[in-house]
């Protein structure tokens, strides 16, 4: 069977993430991709996880708690700071986004075009060698559009020559569903 979206951009992830990497969620949201991040690197490995909401940061931490992960920083600040808070040594070696609102949450603090290019952009310089940005584009909402054309536009003009970039997309579903876009370091 075709993967779904998120059990593509997991797959890929899986596949190029191993234990005792440096890697980012970008919009730690409910939790889930930082949870499975955070096994994917093990406790050797470290998460950096970001989100602007209050709400967002506490519901991670629970269930990370939950689950007996440690290995998580989770930091209450827009993805645009990457490099205020992991250090430059750090090569990172995987980083996902989920793009849009929080879902149950206030559908007016969406992901913004601006800092999600920049964020995308600090990222990418400091990706290891085959690591993935998986960004997972919800654009159903106001505003999504603009910041999918923009996404679209930035990283289909990354450099062939250093990245490979995808996208993995069902084009007969109603609705707007989302779609991912893969960035991967040569
Ligand atoms: N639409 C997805 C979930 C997106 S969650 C779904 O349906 O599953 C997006 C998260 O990004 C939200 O929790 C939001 O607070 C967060 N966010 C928005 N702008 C951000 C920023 N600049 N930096 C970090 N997180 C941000």
């Amino acid at each position: 069977m075709l993967k779904g979206i998120i059990p593509f951009a997991h797959q890929i992830l899986k596949e190029t993430i191993k234990e005792g990497d440096v890697v980012v969620d970008a919009t730690s949201g409910n939790g889930n991709d930082t949870l499975f991040l955070s096994k994917l690197v093990g406790n050797s490995g470290k998460v950096f996880a970001f989100d602007i909401q209050r709400q967002a940061i506490e519901t991670t931490k629970d269930l990370l708690t939950n689950n007996n992960c440690s290995n998580v920083q989770l930091i209450h600040d827009s993805h645009e700071k990457i490099n205020t808070y992991i250090q430059a040594e750090h090569q990172i070696a995987g980083a996902i986004f989920n793009l849009g609102y929080l879902p149950r949450s206030d559908k007016k603090i969406i992901t913004q075009r601006d800092s999600t290019i920049r964020a995308i952009d600090s990222l990418a310089q400091r990706l290891k060698k085959h690591a993935i940005i998986a960004i997972v584009v919800y654009y159903g909402h106001e505003g999504g559009n603009k910041e999918k054309d923009a996404v679209i536009d930035f990283t289909s003009k990354l450099d062939q020559k250093q990245f490979s970039v995808l996208t993995y997309q069902f084009i007969n579903q109603k609705n707007n569903p989302p779609f991912v876009i893969a960035v991967q370091k040569k």
